[in-house]
């Protein structure tokens, strides 16, 4: 069986990403970090649909959380190795730069950024040894293009863009690659007391994304066909390029 673990698979984009690689094959290990009954629900979605995945909750921004976490995933699966990794999981915590607070801007970059380090680290062995790996991480329009009273979210998801580049070269001639989608506005709990009614008059579609159409690109890119692509970022914003 292929394993795909999923950072953040319990609701929104991570949620949609989790039953695509479950319909496309995978076992799917969604992690999440405190709402079990949303994972669980993500879970049984998956097994409805006749796919197989298992929770694995643990903090991203936690390293020492995340070694553990992995090991025994490892110890329960000898001989097995999970070759996809989606680090999709994510906070947003906006304000101003000048009123935005010390925990704001780690948080933001200790989740986004740190936990891309340690997962990502930690399972890229494994890949290089089976010489064959792929890595997609969910960055967005706002590491693009840089959104005012993002500062921090903006900082980490630019880093996350930049790192992608620097880890597909490192790792491409082991057939491993890495890669990142940039969504622009998706109607997910993170969005939701937007005003879409207002900011859908900026965005060429007409409207906010849905979770599955970015966990179409990721599929995408998770695939055996995106063999010759590393080190690219897949906008999926509607039209609203910066
Ligand atoms: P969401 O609906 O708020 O879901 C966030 C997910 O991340 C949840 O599964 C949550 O787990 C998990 N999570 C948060 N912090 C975590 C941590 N420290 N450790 C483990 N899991 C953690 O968000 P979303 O809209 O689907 O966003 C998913 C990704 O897409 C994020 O990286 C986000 O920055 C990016 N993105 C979203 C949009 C958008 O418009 N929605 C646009 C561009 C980029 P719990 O359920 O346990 O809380």
């Amino acid at each position: 069986m292929k394993h795909a673990l999923v950072t953040g698979g319990s609701r929104g984009i991570g949620r949609a990403v989790a039953e695509r690689l479950a319909a496309d094959g995978y076992n799917v290990v969604i992690n999440y970090r405190a709402n079990q009954q949303a994972a669980e629900e993500t879970l049984a979605a998956i097994q409805q649909n006749g796919g197989c995945g298992e929770l694995l909750p643990f903090d991203v921004s936690d390293g020492a959380a995340i070694e553990a976490a992995l090991e025994q995933w490892s110890a329960a699966h000898p001989d097995e190795y999970i070759s996809v990794l989606v680090n999709n999981a994510g906070i947003r915590m906006d304000s101003l730069m000048i009123f935005m607070q010390e925990e704001s801007w780690h948080k933001v970059l200790d989740t986004t950024l740190n936990g891309f380090f340690h997962i990502t680290r930690r399972l890229l062995k494994d890949m290089l040894t089976h010489r064959y790996g792929r890595i997609v991480n969910v960055a967005s329009l706002s590491g693009l293009k840089g959104m005012p009273g993002q500062a921090n979210y903006s900082a980490a998801k630019a880093a996350l863009i930049g790192a992608t580049k620097a880890l597909a070269q490192e790792v491409a001639a082991r057939k491993v690659t890495v890669n990142a989608v940039a969504p622009g506005f998706i109607a997910t709990d993170m969005t939701k007391e937007l005003d879409e009614g207002e900011l859908k008059k900026m965005i060429p579609a007409g409207r906010f994304g849905k979770p599955e159409e970015v966990a179409a690109a990721v599929a995408f890119l998770a695939s055996e066909g995106a063999s010759y692509i590393t080190g690219e970022t897949i906008s999926v914003n509607g039209g609203l390029y910066t």
